[in-house]
């Protein structure tokens, strides 16, 4: 990718303090998607990341994951499947409860999502802790998908997140602050 496309990506990105509660700096990707071309850029992104590989899902994760996973994979031309929060998704699903800074957490995914040896790309707007991303990770595996990457806009890389996903994963992000 342009370091200039990356840059006015960058750019848009709006730092919103104190959000959703005190000494949280949340990113708000929002800009990002109300402009047209931005959006196709990061999409355009998104799909760099796969080094020219064909994944048969993009696996997007609640909620802001579903938004840049579903463009990418109407983008590449794969399926697209949903890890949602628990209690959201009315097939048949496994999940699994992770730890956040403050309380737990629960992601699920239909347990027919995913074929055993299937190609998938997760994405999601934002490595912070690598809780998410980590529980993602853990049922993509479950059922047997092949995980040629994991890609985030986003990556605040003074929480360490990257250190808390599996070591055989390769890790993309487009944005590291
Ligand atoms: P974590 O599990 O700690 O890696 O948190 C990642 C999830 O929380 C992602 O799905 C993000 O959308 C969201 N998130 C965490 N921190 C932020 C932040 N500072 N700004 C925006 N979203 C965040």
């Amino acid at each position: 990718m342009k370091d200039d496309s990356i840059a006015q990506i960058d750019a848009a990105i709006r730092d919103v303090h104190d959000f959703p509660k005190p000494g949280i700096v949340f990113k708000d990707i929002t800009p990002v998607l109300g402009d047209g071309k931005l959006f196709r850029l990061t999409t355009d992104a998104f799909a760099h990341t796969l080094q020219g590989e064909q994944p048969d899902k993009v696996i997007g994760i609640d909620a802001r994951g579903f938004i840049f996973g579903a463009a990418l994979a109407d983008r590449i031309g794969s399926g697209f499947v949903p890890v949602r929060k628990k209690g959201k998704l009315p097939w048949e699903t496994t999940g699994v409860a992770y730890s956040l800074e403050y309380g737990e957490a629960h992601v699920e995914i239909h347990k027919d999502a995913i074929l055993p040896g299937e190609k998938v790309i997760l994405v999601d707007d934002l490595l912070a802790t690598g809780g998410t991303a980590g529980a993602a990770i853990q049922l993509v595996k479950e059922l047997g998908g092949e995980i040629l990457c994991v890609s985030f806009l986003i990556e605040l890389a003074f929480l360490e997140g990257r250190k808390n996903l599996d070591s055989d994963v390769r890790i993309e992000s487009l944005l590291t602050y």
